[in-house]
């Protein structure tokens, strides 16, 4: 075998030259960036030094236990709870409060028939674990004004069944704080468990609020009677590698409820506190590396500047001519629409595109129009960055109005409308596809606006039934 793994190594750099980048905060969605000079190579180094470690046995391992108790230490001292797990991601912290509320509710409560009582902001991870663990949603309506869920419909939503109630600090899609202290409040009266979802917003949130910028941030976290459990990801705020995400909880005795045990099979004594079996502890040793080396004050520093840039930036996005945003940035995120109708926001992002920016398109859906979403992260906290992307914006949106927006035949929409998800044939897939924009040889287009345009006209349970088949050629193997 050769040693020369030069060739090797070229063909994966190829191969991430066609990826955004994931330095530099141009790309406002997916990644995060500290901008710390050296923050990278230790968490690399950290990863490297634990990849081989398996997770899967904490008794052959001890190391793991160290470090997650480090990590949970440190992030009840800022979020309250007494106890947690470490997890590979806020999509995996999300399904294991449901989980435990479910094994909670059954084994506590003799509920069979289990609800999750979610604002139709909730994530979709929410939605996920309602579907793999079998729990009913009930979906409950935000104030349109404000994005926000209201107590009153929180409380008329629950019942004898409900497993959980969960909240957003702050909700993915329009960076609003739900709140919290009513809901959970509402939710303890009924015995029923409460979880917070601060997975973009928990370490962010909760350092800014430590500094005089931060002082009007509202209590969310575990402190506040009622909540029960809450999600942080550590891979977004946090700035460490992907991977790495914690689920907290008001004590152990709940926690255990999400733990899987198992001694009836011929083979080694099982506990696992996640979904994976065997994982590697390199994400776990980064996270405690780089949470180590910022720290307390150094994240305070971090999100400071991350709110200053946050609100530097909607200022500058509401003087431009057309643009409005859907709320008042109450954390690191900032959703943007259009109210004028030549003004197509998804002709925007394309624009933005061209120019280097990526940002994240969110459909219309419920109450919310078509916007564009912007993560805000310490890469983008500097001004001249900050001039350059309002630059960019403002020349975009000329151009996008130039162009006009993309327009969809109403027929095609009213035909989709009378298609049933469940039933539809290979060939009226090729079909709907094709109507979409999307051709055969399975690349998507190079301009996302006219297959947003569409995707966004459907039924969302006639996308859910396509989406799946537009991936799905990506990964064909012939
Ligand atoms: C990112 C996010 C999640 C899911 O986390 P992943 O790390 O992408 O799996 C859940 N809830 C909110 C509010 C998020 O922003």
């Amino acid at each position: 075998m050769t040693t020369d793994h030069a060739p090797i190594l070229a063909r994966l750099a190829e191969l991430r030259a066609d990826d955004l980048p994931v330095h530099g905060g141009r790309t406002m969605a997916y990644v995060y960036d500290s901008g710390l000079d050296g923050l990278e190579e230790l968490a690399n180094a950290a990863q490297a030094a634990f990849a081989g470690v398996n997770g899967l046995d904490m008794t052959a391992f001890p190391s793991v236990v160290e470090l997650e108790n480090d990590l949970v230490r440190r992030a009840t001292a800022l979020l309250g709870g007494t106890a947690g797990t470490f997890t590979s991601g806020g999509t995996e912290s999300c399904l294991l409060a449901v989980l435990t509320a479910r094994q909670h509710a059954r084994r506590a409560r003799g509920i069979t028939a289990p609800e999750l009582v979610l604002p139709e902001t909730a994530h979709a991870a929410f939605h996920k674990a309602a579907e793999l663990f079998g729990l009913t949603v009930v979906s409950v309506p935000v104030d349109p004004e404000t994005f926000r869920v209201r107590p009153a419909d929180v409380a008329a939503a629950l019942t004898e069944r409900t497993a959980l109630v969960v909240v957003s600090a702050p909700s993915y899609a329009h960076g609003v704080i739900d709140p919290v202290a009513e809901v959970a409040a509402e939710a303890a009266r009924r015995g029923v468990l409460c979880h917070v979802d601060a997975c973009i917003g928990g370490w962010y949130l909760g350092h800014l609020k430590r500094a005089d910028e931060g002082a009007h941030i509202p209590e969310f976290g575990l402190t506040v009677p009622g909540v029960t459990s809450l999600s942080v990801d550590l891979h977004k705020y946090g700035y460490t590698a992907k991977g790495a995400s914690l689920l907290l909880f008001e004590d152990a005795e709940l926690r255990r409820h999400g733990w899987f045990a198992h001694a009836s099979w011929p083979g080694y004594p099982v506990v696992n506190s996640t979904l994976q079996g065997t994982k590697s502890a390199g994400p776990l040793a980064a996270a405690w590396a780089v949470t180590e080396q910022v720290g307390t004050d150094g994240y305070t520093a971090l999100s400071t500047r991350v709110h200053r840039t946050t609100l530097a930036l909607a200022d500058g996005i509401e003087r431009i001519d057309g643009l409005r945003l859907l709320a008042r940035p109450e954390a690191s995120l900032i959703a943007v629409a259009s109210d004028d109708p030549e003004l197509d926001v998804f002709v925007v992002a394309d624009e933005m595109r061209g120019s280097g920016w990526y940002l994240q398109p969110q459909p219309a859906f419920g109450a919310s129009p078509a916007n564009l979403h912007l993560t805000v992260t310490a890469a983008v906290a500097d001004e001249e960055t900050v001039r350059l992307l309002l630059d960019a914006w403002e020349k975009a949106v000329a151009r996008a109005r130039a162009a006009g927006p993309v327009r969809i035949d109403p027929a095609i929409v009213e035909a989709a409308g009378a298609l049933d998800p469940d039933a539809l044939t290979p060939e009226e897939v090729e079909i709907a596809l094709a109507l979409a924009g999307v051709g055969e040889g399975g690349a998507l287009p190079e301009r996302m606006a006219p297959v947003l345009a569409v995707l966004q006209a459907l039924p969302p349970r006639l996308s859910e039934r396509l989406l799946p088949e537009v991936i799905g050629r990506l990964y064909r193997v012939r």
